[in-house]
């Protein structure tokens, strides 16, 4: 056969749409990079003496809860996920659009995207949290179950599997994060469901000035790990931003960080105004 110019355009075009097919050749696979246990080339923290996130900060010290007791809703809670509840009260906090997390049988998973409360006029609340961290475990530090329960969307009480995980103290489960530990490790083992009584009062504001910080009080399977705790400001990684005049109310945000963490028995009562 005779091979005009135009059949090697042909033949040319037919390599080229190939090479193109060809499946990508799978890059090798890396172990992800170990996350930092801490950080020395963070800022001074807004109050005291250690960095944010300061690696040489002590890691509080281990207590054991006693046994699990579920925490059913007393009659004047607003149940944000109970057992046979649907997703009603929350929505994606990106685009408000229906929360995309998996539930079934009262059991939230996270998912992509932070979720949050619809009701975002919250102000002074006791709120309860059930969570598990997952039961295989992956990853280190701040890599393993890494979720967070948002106070007026805002103020983060961390959610971590700190079972046997060495990680910076004010990311601790139950940290302020970025701002205070709690004051003992108070965690179960990974897989088990665990709990957070929280006790909140949001910051007080005259115009634009701030007045009064908010307060938080936090039992950690029925252990005190902070009582009548400041938050210095919002919650930030690597900052301590100062606090403004829109942190005075808010939602229940829940936090996506890449590891799959279960919720459930959500509940929040809010409380009494200061006389
Ligand atoms: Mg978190």
């Amino acid at each position: 056969m005779k091979i005009t110019a135009s059949v090697l355009v042909i033949l040319g075009a037919a390599a080229l749409s190939a090479q193109q097919a060809a499946p990508k050749q799978a890059a090798p696979s890396q172990p992800p990079a170990p996350a930092p246990t801490g950080y020395k080339d963070t800022p001074k923290q807004a109050y005291g003496k250690w960095l944010i996130h300061d690696d040489d900060r002590p890691r509080p010290a281990v207590v054991t809860p006693g046994p699990f007791v579920a925490l059913p809703a007393p009659a004047d809670a607003i149940v944000l996920l109970g057992p046979g509840q649907d997703l009603s009260q929350w929505q994606m906090t990106q685009g408000g659009g229906p929360v995309t997390w998996p539930i079934a049988d009262g059991v939230l998973s996270s998912g992509r995207g932070m979720i949050r409360t619809k009701r975002d006029d919250f102000t002074d609340y006791q709120l309860h949290v059930e969570f598990a961290t997952p039961t295989e475990v992956k990853g280190n530090s701040q890599g393993r179950g890494n979720s967070g329960v948002f106070l007026n969307g805002v103020f983060e009480i961390q959610v971590l599997d700190s079972y046997d995980n060495k990680s910076y103290a004010d990311g601790q489960a139950s940290a302020m994060y970025g701002q205070i530990p709690p004051m003992v490790n108070a965690s179960r083992p990974p897989g088990q469901w665990q709990s957070y009584d929280i006790a909140f009062r949001g910051p007080r504001f005259n115009g634009t000035t701030l007045e009064k910080k908010a307060v938080v009080t936090v039992l950690h399977n029925g252990v005190v790990v902070h009582a009548s705790d400041e938050f210095w400001g919002p919650t930030a990684h690597k900052l301590n931003p100062p606090y403004e005049p829109s942190n005075a109310k808010g939602f229940i945000q829940l936090q996506d960080h890449g590891n799959p963490v279960r919720f459930r028995n959500i509940w929040i009562r809010p409380l009494k105004d200061l006389d």
